[in-house]
């Protein structure tokens, strides 16, 4: 039995994605690509209101995080962490052969502007990454009023993941002036694993010429060459990329502010269910994210039983993440998803609780 999944990540796959996936195959420099390459990147750029270049990259978001951090770390680099993935971007940056300090802030609170100027004040370091929402907590720090505090700045380089945000609010890279945006598209954009897309400002090219040891792959500046020419550097995960065309046909047929107001909605849905059963919410607001919803175990109920009722039910359930796994469980409302289908897990969990 296939179970329904409603946890952060990977996120159901509609089945009109899962028939553009068996597209049939073409050749990587055969024309047919470069139209489908140049369609899919201008369809990304109004998505995420840039004129900057965006890159596929057949790739989880970790591999695209990598590079970044390859190409844009000259001098050090500030990692912001508050959570299980930006913790791990900091042993990324480690693990790169870079320089780099991680600023924490406590599981459950926000990245913030405060925390990112203090730490850019000291003049040490040209790259910062962050995540704009932490997918293991349910935090969405405000990007916003980090991207001013970022402008102040200019030697330093942006490199933001939003993993399991973008496409779900409004994240206007161009006016917040990231220079480097992050993400897989298994998350927020509901499509199977494989694929990230990564943007570029002006000033990352520059900064990548000038760092030493960007490796193959990763390499931006073969990614920007490669892009002259609507193509990648290597063999693209062309599947992923006919299923990511015909998902942003579907977000700009839905609409874009229709999508960012339904995501609103299934978050407030979610949270309003949470406090009612008797969990708590581990994220104050206005730092809960619009795509997860993290609740603590306030009930002391026995989630890994939970998550073993809700499976035979057919619902893929998540009882926590790391350190939180038991303490807290998230309920995604990302992608495709509708209220429709937290009225589905809300009502089994309802009706599971009541034996528990
Ligand atoms: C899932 C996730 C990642 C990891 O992505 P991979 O595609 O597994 O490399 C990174 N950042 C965030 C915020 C995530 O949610």
């Amino acid at each position: 039995m296939h179970k329904k999944l409603f946890i952060p990540g990977p996120i159901e796959v509609s089945p009109e994605i899962l028939n553009a996936m068996a597209t049939p195959m073409i050749g990587h420099r055969m024309p047919e690509y470069a139209c489908l390459h140049k369609g899919v990147t201008d369809k990304l750029k109004e998505l995420m209101f840039t004129r900057d270049r965006v890159f596929l990259s057949t790739s989880s978001a970790f591999g695209a995080m990598e590079g970044a951090v390859r190409n844009l770390v000259g001098k050090r680099c500030a990692n912001f962490c508050n959570g299980a993935f930006s913790d791990k971007w900091h042993n990324v940056t480690l693990a790169c052969g870079k320089e780099a300090d991680a600023f924490k802030a406590a599981w459950g609170e926000p990245i913030t502007p405060e925390m990112v100027d203090a730490a850019l004040a000291t003049g040490k370091y040209d790259a910062v990454t962050l995540i704009h929402n932490e997918t293991s907590t349910g935090v969405m720090s405000p990007l916003p009023e980090i991207a001013e505090v970022l402008r102040k700045y200019p030697d330093v380089v942006s490199i933001v993941d939003t993993v399991s945000s973008m496409s779900a609010l409004k994240i206007p890279l161009e006016e917040l002036g990231i220079d480097c945006c992050v993400f897989g598209v298994q998350k927020a954009f509901a499509l199977p694993p494989g694929l990230a897309v990564f943007t570029a400002s002006e000033r990352a090219l520059e900064r990548a010429k000038g760092v030493p040891g960007r490796g193959y792959y990763f390499d931006f500046l073969e990614f920007a060459a490669a892009d002259e020419k609507d193509n990648t550097p290597s063999t693209p995960c062309i599947s992923l990329i006919y299923a990511l065309d015909r998902q942003l046909d579907r977000i700009f047929a839905e609409g874009l502010e229709q999508r960012w107001q339904r995501h609103a909605e299934m978050a407030q849905f979610m949270r309003i269910w949470v406090l009612e059963q008797g969990f708590g919410l581990l994220v104050a607001e206005p730092y809960r994210s619009v795509t997860l919803t993290c609740a603590t175990n306030e009930r002391g109920v026995e989630l890994a039983l939970l998550k073993k009722r809700l499976g035979e039910r057919g619902f893929a359930f998540d009882d926590g993440y790391g350190k939180l796994k038991g303490k807290t469980f998230r309920v995604a409302h990302m992608g495709d998803m509708r209220l429709d289908d937290l009225r589905e897990i809300t009502a089994a969990m309802e009706s599971i609780l009541q034996d528990l």
